[in-house]
């Protein structure tokens, strides 16, 4: 299924009790943060997100709902090893559960394992799919084997014009003295 438009906002609760979902897959250009990490690519990567609703007792028989969340993405980076261009294929799987208010769920969070957030009717699925995406890059783009060996000196052509046009020491300091020695 795919939607008109990116992730909508949600109304939480309902979502929960009807046990929906929704998926998509949308343009990379979509998200603005993530693709600032993509190098401002995006035109032809996509984001693909599937959400499911779920309302159920959790074990001392109180009603809870959740929203669990796939997404995925290619951002497109810079190896820090070799360099080069490298494909960094990002995936998050992460259940949320959803409480009433912001001290519930700011109470609930640290005791739980699970992610606690605050229901809403018009909760930004958007930004939960971006956020999570971006929390899930890796700190370190890297492919995992480098198309090509990497170089271990590295050759820097303004290091080899700057020696090239190294001048005497003395002439430097020549010059720091302000001409005295008259050159
Ligand atoms: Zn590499």
């Amino acid at each position: 299924m795919s939607q008109a438009f990116i992730a909508p906002l949600l109304d939480i609760k309902a979502f929960a009790k009807a046990a929906s979902t929704l998926s998509g897959r949308d343009a990379l250009e979509k998200f603005e943060r993530l693709r600032e990490e993509s190098q401002a690519l995006g035109a032809d990567q996509w984001v693909d997100w599937s959400a499911h609703g779920e309302w159920r007792e959790d074990l001392s028989g109180h009603e809870t709902m959740w929203l669990h969340l796939s997404a995925s993405v290619t951002l497109s980076q810079i190896c820090q090893r070799c360099l080069g261009p490298a494909e960094i294929p990002v995936k998050v799987e992460r259940s949320f559960r959803f409480v009433a208010t912001e001290e519930l769920a700011e109470a609930q969070d640290d005791e739980s394992e699970e992610d606690v957030l605050v229901e809403s009717r018009e909760f930004d699925l958007k930004a939960l799919i971006e956020d999570e995406l971006l929390m899930a890059m890796p700190l370190v783009a890297r492919h995992n084997v480098c198309p090509t060996e990497v170089k271990l000196v590295v050759e820097d052509p303004d290091f080899e014009a700057q020696s090239g046009q190294k001048q005497h020491p003395f002439a430097v300091l020549a010059k720091l003295q302000g001409g005295k020695s008259g050159t």
